[in-house]
């Protein structure tokens, strides 16, 4: 139950959630007793269209005992950039990407999605527009096909083959002993880490969010398999906005924006270039090799 309090744990439930939709996030939140802190607005307004134009402005989030999470995050995810979220341990990043699909509410400032603070919205709206891509993606005992459809249930069998083609995920499947049939075992465990994240990928994009969230992998993924999910992702952000929390320094070279957080905020803003420019907290998070290469 303890674990279950932990932003990472939540957003590992959320991967379940989004997939199903909120009545998944809710059954969930019932198994592990633990009530679903957010509620919507009874005048709650559509999602506007939009292209994904995502905005944290002075938010602090305080945990129900009473930790600060964070303390005045401010930064600005444009559409179709890819903004990538550094920092020591226990900066705050975490706990940024769970309160965008409203995990938690923010305890002061807000978060806007397309011009509307998230808390405006209708919640399963707001949801449905989020796809979460997780270091360790749950996957379930079942074939490939209906992993990867998980991401959409109405999608048909020619949507997942494509979206698993775009996360460069189709070749390997179809040598699979019975190609999209073919069961992934307990966890996944019958495929290697790449190839999950390569399904967890194809299941996030046939989503097609609005906002990609994405927890990079910290464990090394054998260079093969850690190109082509580069790759992928590269694709992914195409019409869409993606916040990434970013391990490796190639990721971090290629965001649009690098926000460099500690202690709940926003300490640098900008470029890898410019950062290193700057000599700052990052400069020296990259010399000593904070970043996995
Ligand atoms: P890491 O890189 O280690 O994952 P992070 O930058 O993602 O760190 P967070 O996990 O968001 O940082 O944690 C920010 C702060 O909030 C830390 O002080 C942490 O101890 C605290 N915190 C995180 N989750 C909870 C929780 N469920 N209850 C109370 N405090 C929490």
């Amino acid at each position: 139950l303890l674990l279950a309090a932990r932003p990472l744990r939540a957003l590992g439930t959320l991967n379940i959630a989004l997939q199903e939709g909120l009545g998944g996030l809710q059954r969930v939140f019932d198994v592990i007793d633990e009530p679903v802190a957010v509620a919507q607005a009874p005048d709650a307004i559509d999602l506007p269209p939009g292209g994904g134009d995502l905005r944290f402005e002075q938010v602090t989030f305080r945990y129900p005992d009473g930790r600060m999470g964070l303390e005045g995050l401010d930064f600005v995810a444009s559409p179709g950039l890819t903004v990538a979220l550094v920092g020591p341990s226990g900066a705050g990043k975490s706990t940024a990407l769970s309160l965008i699909p409203r995990l938690h509410d923010v305890s002061g400032g807000r978060i806007t999605i397309d011009g509307v603070d998230l808390r405006r919205l209708v919640l399963s709206q707001l949801r449905d527009a989020i796809a979460y891509v997780s270091q360790d993606t749950l996957l379930f005992d079942l074939p490939v096909m209906d992993n990867i459809r998980m991401g959409n249930p109405q999608a048909d069998d020619e949507q997942v083959r494509a979206a698993a083609r775009a996360a460069a995920a189709d070749d390997f499947i179809q040598a699979l002993p019975r190609g999209y049939d073919t069961m992934v075992g307990p966890g996944g465990q019958r495929l290697s880490g790449g190839q999950r994240q390569r399904v967890a990928l194809a299941r996030a994009l046939l989503r097609n969010p609005r906002v990609l969230l994405l927890d990079e992998a910290t464990s090394a993924l054998d260079s093969e398999s850690e190109a082509i999910v580069h790759n992928a992702l590269t694709h992914l952000r195409h019409g869409r906005t993606t916040i990434v929390v970013a391990h490796r320094l190639s990721t971090v070279r290629s965001a649009d924006l690098v926000v460099v957080m500690a202690q709940g905020r926003a300490v640098e803003c900008g470029t890898h270039d410019a950062l290193m420019d700057e000599n700052g907290l990052y400069a020296r998070m990259v010399r000593n090799q904070a970043f996995t290469l």
